[in-house]
């Protein structure tokens, strides 16, 4: 889970990429890093840093990276790894000259390809899947920068969205062929822009030019963009439907959809699967908002701000630690009394992971006063692991993986709970110009909802993750 965000051609090339690093804040709050090509010496110049965009950068770091062209990185925490050598953009020098990349996905061939290059002679300076990336294109028999690329790409199977630059002032905007994570594409009067996601555009009055295809690598550089072929095998495009559910931000649009629309109509979906009788709807913010809309629209239940959120500490998932992720719900989220007291109260959010969140929050809306608790989830039980970027505990740690709904419902102690099901949350978001027929691929990513995987990998061992995810 990570941010990726460049601009090509601008005058102000670092700010802009601060200004578009902080609309993506949201897909990870562990470093902040930012690399800019200087057109004047040909260097490439970093700064990275640990935590929030704001923290990691300031007037006189922006100053001293130079040059009309830029790429930044958010980090996501994933547990053990917090450290500044795995912070992004990674910069190599190799034979070609200075390359940076940022990267966003999960490779999961990652550890056998570095086995395999290490015996070779490789020295990794990170403990990043990233890293194999590199050491594959410089080891590339090909003369240019789209042909080592390729040569690198044939070999990793797995989720990447990649923002590449070179020290010749080349973007290179890559997107795996299942199209895992996204990666839009817009312009800034003159500039080129490339972005995770479309809510940076806004802020910087970006217009929205198209997606990258998945399985497509596109090249700016002083001529334009031009357009090239991933020569890996052709997969169906998977989405990640997590994204729709929970990550993007709701201001995005994905695939020509609003992620706020389709939170919305998850809501709907919920309250014509799973109806409850109820006084007041009210979101466990801010992941739960449009869904509890949804579900109030059509359910005709007064929706309420039941709880408020604090909005000066992170995602309580954020923290790596289970003790400080414990503290940190009472820190985030206060009962409203005066909506609560008395009332049958309906709360929608949009996933359970461990079940500690919803728990403390059922028993923090029972103590204000509530006096019947119904849960309504979003998406259907989270019940295996991503090995493709996003950040999730092993399995054993999902509460649904071993637990029904009702024993859920027990441990956090609600009156009901209930969740969307897999067909209600894909049509959701496909719309409904594009049912999908019985047995078809969606198009969507749903393997933590459905342990239907689409790219295969070896099953870990010690029913642990397979590798450490980092960098992504
Ligand atoms: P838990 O207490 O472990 O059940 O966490 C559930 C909460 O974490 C929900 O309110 C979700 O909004 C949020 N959440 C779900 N998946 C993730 C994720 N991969 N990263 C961060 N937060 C998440």
């Amino acid at each position: 889970m990570c941010g990726v965000f460049g601009i090509h051609g601008h005058d102000e090339a670092a700010n802009i990429a601060y200004l578009g690093m902080h609309s993506l804040q949201h897909r990870g709050q562990e470093s902040a890093g930012l690399v800019a090509a200087d057109e004047k010496d040909g260097k490439l110049r970093r700064h990275v840093a640990m935590g929030l965009v704001s923290d990691a950068f300031n007037r006189d770091v922006l100053a001293k990276l130079p040059g009309r062209t830029a790429i930044g990185h958010i980090r996501y925490s994933t547990a053990g790894t917090s450290e500044l050598r795995n912070a992004q953009p990674f910069v190599f020098e190799y034979a070609g000259g200075s390359l940076a990349i940022a990267h966003n996905g999960n490779l999961v061939n990652a550890n056998e390809l570095r086995a395999e290059l290490e015996a070779q002679g490789s020295i990794f300076q990170t403990s990043s899947d990233t890293e194999v990336i590199v050491h594959l294109m410089a080891k590339a028999k090909e003369p240019d920068v789209i042909g080592k690329l390729n040569a690198a790409l044939r070999r990793v199977r797995g989720a990447y969205s990649l923002i590449l630059l070179t020290n010749n002032e080349q973007m290179i905007g890559v997107r795996d062929p299942n199209g895992f994570r996204p990666l839009v594409i817009g312009r800034l009067k003159d500039a080129f822009v490339l972005s995770s996601e479309t809510c940076s555009f806004d802020l910087i009055e970006a217009e929205f030019i198209r997606e990258v295809d998945p399985g497509e690598i596109v090249m700016i550089e002083k001529g334009g963009m031009t357009s090239h072929r991933i020569m890996a095998p052709v997969e169906a495009p998977t989405f990640c439907v997590f994204e729709h559910v929970y990550f993007a931000r709701p201001d995005t649009f994905v695939n020509g959809k609003s992620v706020y629309r389709n939170r919305e109509k998850m809501g709907i979906a919920m309250a014509k699967e799973a109806p409850v009788e109820g006084d007041v709807v009210i979101p466990v913010p801010d992941s739960g908002v449009p869904a509890a809309i949804g579900y109030s629209k059509e359910s005709g239940i007064p929706f309420e701000l039941g709880l408020i959120r604090s909005h000066y500490v992170g995602r309580t998932f954020i923290e790596p630690q289970q003790s400080i992720r414990h503290f940190g719900v009472r820190l985030k989220l206060n009962p409203v009394a005066t909506i609560l007291r008395g009332k049958r109260v309906i709360v929608l959010d949009d996933s359970i992971v461990r079940g500690t969140t919803s728990r403390k929050i059922v028993k923090m809306v029972r103590d204000a006063g509530a006096r019947e608790v119904h849960m309504r989830i979003s998406s259907p039980p989270t019940q295996w692991p991503c090995y493709y970027g996003i950040d999730t505990p092993t399995r054993r740690e999902l509460i649904a993986s071993s637990h029904t709904v009702d024993e859920i419902a027990r441990y956090i102690t609600a009156d009901s709970l209930a969740y969307l099901s897999l067909d209600a949350m894909i049509r959701a978001v496909r719309g409904p110009l594009a049912p999908a027929a019985k047995g078809e691929s969606p198009g969507y990513c749903h393997a933590c909802f459905s342990g239907d995987y689409p790219i295969a990998f070896a099953p870990p061992a010690n029913g642990k993750r397979q590798m450490r995810l980092v960098g992504v």
